[in-house]
């Protein structure tokens, strides 16, 4: 058995990170991915604890109260936070823990746990990224917007990141994410 490690995929909103996270989830056995607690609404289709915990702010100011958040960030509007003692304890158990969170959590992370792996996913072009959130037809123009505007700040700080991958073509950007995953895993 591998040892627990952690990674951090971070991305422009539409650039595919959910995309790639669920197939790196098919593809590593002993990956695990943590569920967010967001104060954001549902979107179709998203179910509570699945997708995300979703929270009231008064909720989510509590657990930040509490301590039990490992990172958290307003992006857009709204909170979102990862929980501390679950990935606590995949890592534990030797899981390769997997948080898809936007870039101020992500160097939380790395200031809280040193060994973290801080991946960012380019779009293509700042073009393809528009195209791409209105054909996925989940938010309205305002809100597009906004993420596009958010988008260009992330793209600035991803030098940061340990390793950056563009996902053009998604079979490619698969197979370099599992390949990255796999050897720092079992690198140590
Ligand atoms: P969305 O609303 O599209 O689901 O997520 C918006 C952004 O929040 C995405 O960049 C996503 O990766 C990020 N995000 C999701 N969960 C968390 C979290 O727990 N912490 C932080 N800092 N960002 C998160």
């Amino acid at each position: 058995m591998r040892h627990g490690n952690i990674f951090v995929i971070s991305g422009p909103s539409g650039a595919g990170k959910g995309t790639l996270v669920a197939l790196l989830l098919r593809d590593v056995p002993d990956a695990w991915v943590s569920i967010s607690a967001t104060t954001r609404s549902p979107r179709k289709g998203e179910v509570d604890g699945v997708h995300y915990h979703f929270v009231t702010r008064e909720r989510f100011e509590q657990m930040v109260a509490d301590d039990q958040l490992l990172e958290w960030a307003e992006y857009n509007r709204n909170y979102y936070g990862t929980p501390r003692s679950t990935v606590e304890e995949k890592i534990e158990e030797g899981k390769q823990v997997i948080l898809e969170i936007e870039t101020q959590g992500a160097f939380q992370v790395r200031e809280k746990m040193t060994e973290a792996h801080l991946v960012f996913i380019e779009p293509p072009s700042m073009e393809e990224l528009k195209a791409r959130l209105i054909a996925r037809g989940t938010e309205s123009g305002e809100d597009i917007a906004r993420r596009l505007e958010v988008a260009k700040l992330e793209l600035s700080r991803k030098m940061e990141y340990d390793y950056r991958l563009v996902n053009d073509d998604l079979e490619l950007a698969r197979a370099e994410l599992v390949a990255y995953v796999n050897a720092q895993a079992t690198s140590e």
